[in-house]
């Protein structure tokens, strides 16, 4: 289990500190590439590839996550319940994963869902209860 706020965070120090440079734009399309000097592009584009280059095979999967505080003592993840808890150092991670891994396929709604996100909460609760 990785910290990805942190390793995140060392990596771009990291990029930094090599003398690398961070210049934020948007590309709409990808004859909007032919504006930069750079003669190599590395694409690393994510979910954004999809509507930038069209590639459908990148599918989105949507979760709703909840955090709680961090709590040192908790060095463990469970699932309960089609609930997975996942204690990072950051914070505890809370999600409804449904009862398959199709749960959330190919749904690309990124709205808030914060009934989901307390009823996981709940969830986990009973598992304590
Ligand atoms: C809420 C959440 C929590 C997660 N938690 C974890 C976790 O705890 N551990 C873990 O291992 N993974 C986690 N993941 C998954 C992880 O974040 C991704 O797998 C990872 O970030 C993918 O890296 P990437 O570099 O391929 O794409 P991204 O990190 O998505 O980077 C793509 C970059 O391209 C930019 N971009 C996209 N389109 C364009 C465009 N048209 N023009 C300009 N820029 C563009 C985006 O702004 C972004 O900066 C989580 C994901 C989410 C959403």
């Amino acid at each position: 289990m990785f910290n990805i706020s942190e390793l995140g965070r060392v990596l771009t120090e990291e990029f930094l500190q090599a003398g690398g440079r961070i210049e934020t734009m948007e590309f709409h399309t990808p004859a909007d590439l032919s504006k930069l000097k750079q003669k190599v592009v590395i694409n690393c584009t994510g979910y954004g590839a999809r509507a930038l280059w069209k590639d459908e095979s990148v599918v989105p999967v949507r979760g709703q996550i909840a955090w709680l505080i961090p709590q040192p003592e908790a060095s463990y993840g469970i699932v309960y319940d089609n609930v997975s808890m996942i204690a990072r150092r950051d914070g505890i991670v809370i999600q409804q994963t449904g009862p398959d891994e199709s749960w959330g396929y190919n749904d690309p709604n990124e709205t808030v869902d914060r009934e989901e996100a307390m009823g996981a909460v709940a969830s986990i609760a009973r598992a304590y209860a």
